[in-house]
């Protein structure tokens, strides 16, 4: 019945191959020999499945654990390097007509503000953003054929793009709407978007039903298919994640390695990014009632854990996390995999441009990080990080495969690298405090010399010098 390379969702994510793996993982969590092999394959860089990784989530030998956080810090060095790219995301509406019983959104929530920015509104929204020095959105919208139909975001789109206020751009618009149609995924494509995401929440369709009640969400199958009709529809980049906390980790981890395994095995391209956002509260939210019992609870330990295994399974695909992590566990998971976070994120309708008052929450969780984009991007140059903001790959058309070769040729040291210090020195010019900017310089100066090919380093120089008389946007 498993078959990674069948379309229909319970046969890619089949519930029995998951509780097999499990089992599997259970019985072999002190077999030392096989978590060697297993160690070893990931060492050569290629990726371990579901079962591999189900099996390294299970063993709790804490010399295997301290190597696998070592594994994932060399992986997240030789692929990333110390650069962090940086995003916000951008809420249009809040209006949904789901009952997902995990986010204040849903249709029953008869306290929340519902708000939907109008294309003057989101202008101003952008251009908020563009002033904090963001590049790179990921645009996020209930699901309300009658509030928010494809046309409104295809318009919102547009409006986002179109907006240069100062030296400010919005480089890529990645968008996170609900599961749709392969003729509405060819519009947004055509729209030009970045990453197409959609989290799955929980790969356990019993579990996803009954947090899915009602609304077109609870449909399982049309849900997990999604990614499959974006990539038909021409959406090279699609982006995973599992909502954390929500059911059994171990399940969700093994769910999420087969979706990234099938995506591969259909499109010969794995998922462009995995997210690993864990429930948090918000109004009408309270993540104790996702908690399922002791196997369900996921400590900080136990998630770091996670994030390291998703490092090695999956080498070349970028991780995310939001502000919905405090400091401490976003510099933690740092150090194990996580390429890409978000700054000064605002999870309410319009709170970028406006702050909204108490009474009027529209927010669709509390964020735990609440630092100003300076200050995050202070604290990674402290710690030696280089905070990005590029989006050089999707406007060079870099997407998909084309990416993944970029990624597995080595090169990234000579590209990601010299436009990371490009875009960090337009923010430091553009947006930066002076501290910042002093960090920010130094740090420029120390990480030239690192670009390795000769040419592109005298190149990344001199571009690096025209930002300073005023120019803008240069890539590799
Ligand atoms: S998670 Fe998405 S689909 Fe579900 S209620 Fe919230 S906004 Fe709507
Ligand atoms: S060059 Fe491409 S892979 Fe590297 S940071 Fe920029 S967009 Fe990402």
């Amino acid at each position: 019945m498993y078959n990674p390379k069948s379309r229909k969702a319970e046969e890619f994510i089949c519930h029995e191959e998951i509780m097999d793996t499990l089992a599997y993982a259970d019985e072999h969590k002190d077999d030392l020999p096989l978590i060697r092999q297993i160690l070893d394959k990931a060492a050569q860089k290629k990726g371990l499945d579901h079962r591999e990784a189900s099996v390294l989530l299970a063993c709790e030998d804490e010399t295997i654990v301290q190597e696998i956080y070592g594994m994932a810090e060399q992986f997240k060095k030789d692929f990333y390097g110390n650069r962090i790219v940086m995003f916000a995301p951008l809420y249009l509406s809040n209006y949904c007509v789901n009952g997902c019983v995990y986010c204040p959104y849903h249709l029953k929530n008869k306290h929340i503000a519902r708000k939907k920015l109008t294309q003057e509104e989101i202008r101003r929204e952008v251009i908020a953003l563009q002033d904090m020095g963001h590049k790179r959105l990921a645009l996020e919208a209930g699901e309300d054929p009658v509030n928010n139909p494809i046309e409104y975001i295809l318009e919102s789109i547009k409006t986002i793009y179109s907006v240069h206020h100062k030296n400010g751009d919005t480089r890529r618009v990645n968008v996170n709407i609900a599961a749709t149609t392969v003729e509405e995924y060819k519009m947004l494509k055509d729209a030009g978007i970045g990453t197409y995401i959609l989290f799955q929440e929980t790969y356990h369709k019993e579990s996803y039903e009954k947090l899915h009640p009602t609304g077109p969400k609870h449909n399982y199958a049309y849900h997990t298919e999604a990614h499959d009709r974006a990539m038909e529809a021409g959406i090279d980049d699609v982006g995973l994640g599992v909502l954390f906390g929500l059911e059994l980790y171990r399940y969700e981890l093994a769910g999420l390695l087969m979706h990234a395994e099938h995506l591969e095995a259909v499109f010969g391209v794995g998922p462009h990014t995995i997210s690993v956002p864990r429930v948090r509260p918000a109004d009408d939210v309270d993540p104790e009632d996702f908690d399922a019992g002791v196997d369900g609870g996921l400590t900080d330990d136990l998630f770091a854990k996670i994030i390291a295994i998703i490092r090695i399974a999956v080498p070349y695909t970028g991780m995310i996390m939001s502000t919905r992590e405090s400091q401490e566990m976003r510099a933690r998971a740092l150090h194990l995999g996580i390429s890409q976070i978000s700054g000064a994120s605002k999870t309410s309708v319009g709170g970028y441009d406006s702050p909204e008052p108490e009474e009027e929450n529209s927010a669709q969780f509390e964020i735990d990080d609440n630092r100003t984009l300076d200050e995050v991007v202070k604290w990674l140059i402290d710690m030696d990080y280089i905070p990005s903001f590029c989006t050089a790959c999707y406007r060079e058309g870099r997407t998909g495969d084309r990416f993944m070769s970029l990624c597995k040729s080595g090169q990234i040291l000579n590209c990601c690298h010299p436009n990371a210090l490009m875009t960090l020195k337009e923010y430091l010019v553009d947006y930066a405090s002076e501290e910042t900017r002093e960090a920010g310089e130094a740090l420029i100066a120390r990480e030239l010399p690192n670009i390795p090919k000769d040419k592109v380093r005298q190149i990344a120089e001199q571009y690096i010098k025209e930002i300073e008389d005023g120019k803008r946007d240069f890539r590799f």
